[in-house]
């Protein structure tokens, strides 16, 4: 049976917008895409659907589904850039907890992204189970499993949770952060996704107190660490910054995804597109911790396309992804909202290395796209993008 889905605008963005266009399924999989008086005489059947945007499904390249349980910490005003101390509030909620309703919390946000039109979910945490869909869900979420210790004793830990989990073939591992994971487990992390194929998912550049134990090993970190007995000399501070640094332990490469990237050396910024590295944005995040701004247009002129991200419910008051596009179209006016919107489908996908299956109207997995209603068919990115407007999205 044929299906054609007919709308005022679509977007397949990896080719230019169509006017009064068509997309022509055949048994949930899209055969063609194309203005509607070419596919008419196709369909079996039409659907209309007036004062909406065909477009295929978003990505959210950073997430954290199980601190979904600890929205309150970010509804809590915090001192700009004080990211040691908005991460000892964390850690003292999670002790705290009674394990109760955090799997609950982040099926909720999960429901949450698809019902807002995610399709693709990198998610980074210690408990897969946080990270399922329902069967009935579209969304697809990949899962990293991630890891950390800066001390011998801390890295040696890791280590054992590396090798318990060396057969488990579909469990992804990661890394959490250069100032928290010392520099051979981040290796030895590497060298498991490389041999796995997997993404390998970094925090990097996100704070200037990440930046000052790399440079010097001093800072609010070593206090952090050290009060928590997670500092015992042995990390050599690389004396750089954290793209440079993880350039010389041999780690950015396609299947790298460095987080946040806000505090970027210029010629870390050449590093990274070099090396073909991927990029994540979490501009609400950072605007909640108040650690900076991301150099999206410098990024964008070395040729690196970024995805975005929302990050956690504990970093952010509002996780949603038209809100993240906002965000960071506010962050840099002058980057055009329909490139905006790319970042955050196809450069995204491509960013986390899915770009076979999603980010784009042919690739839309089983046919899966959405139908996001549109005010100003005048302006549509304006309204994607800039406008504050809660959307509308169905799932077709
Ligand atoms: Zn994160």
């Amino acid at each position: 049976m044929k299906i054609v889905h007919r709308a005022p605008l679509v977007l397949p963005m990896a080719s230019s917008a169509i006017a009064d266009g068509a997309v022509l399924l055949q048994d949930d999989t899209i055969i063609k895409i194309a203005p509607f008086a070419e596919l008419q005489a196709e369909a079996g059947q039409v659907v209309d659907h007036e004062d909406c945007i065909l477009m295929p499904s978003l990505i959210n390249g950073h997430a954290h589904l199980e601190l979904s349980a600890y929205a309150s910490l970010a509804q809590q005003a915090v001192t700009a850039g004080d990211m040691v101390g908005w991460i000892s509030r964390l850690l003292a909620a999670r002790m705290a907890d009674d394990e109760g309703g955090t799997q609950e919390a982040a099926g909720q946000t999960l429901a949450s992204f698809q019902a807002e039109g995610v399709g693709l979910l990198v998610d980074i945490g210690n408990d897969p189970a946080c990270c399922q869909p329902e069967n009935n869900m579209v969304i697809e979420t990949m899962f990293l499993l991630e890891l950390l210790g800066l001390s011998a004793e801390r890295a040696a830990a890791a280590r054992t949770t590396l090798v318990d989990v060396a057969d488990t073939q579909d469990l992804a591992v990661t890394a959490h952060a250069p100032y928290s994971t010392a520099t051979s487990l981040l290796q030895e992390i590497k060298k498991r996704a490389n041999r796995m194929g997997s993404l390998f998912s970094i925090h990097v550049a996100e704070s200037q107190a990440e930046l000052d134990l790399l440079s010097s090993g001093q800072g609010a970190f070593r206090d952090f660490l050290e009060e928590r007995g997670g500092w015992d000399g042995s990390f050599q501070p690389p004396v750089s910054g954290s793209v440079a640094y993880l350039d010389k332990l041999g780690l950015l490469d396609e299947q790298t995804l460095c987080v946040h990237a806000v505090h970027l050396h210029p010629t870390e910024i050449e590093l990274l597109a070099e090396k073909r590295a991927g990029v994540c944005l979490c501009p609400g995040s950072n605007r909640f911790l108040g650690v900076g701004t991301a150099p999206l247009p410098q990024l964008l002129a070395a040729g690196i396309m970024p995805a975005i991200g929302t990050d956690s419910a504990a970093s952010n008051e509002h996780l949603s992804m038209w809100r993240e596009m906002r965000l960071l179209g506010e962050d840099h006016p002058q980057v055009d909202p329909e490139l905006i919107l790319a970042l955050a489908t196809k450069h995204g996908a491509a960013a986390v290395q899915r770009h076979a299956d999603f980010g784009a109207l042919m690739l839309s997995v089983h046919g899966h796209f959405l139908a996001v209603r549109c005010d100003d068919f005048n302006e549509p990115f304006e309204f994607l993008v800039r406008d504050a407007a809660p959307k509308e999205v169905q799932w077709l």
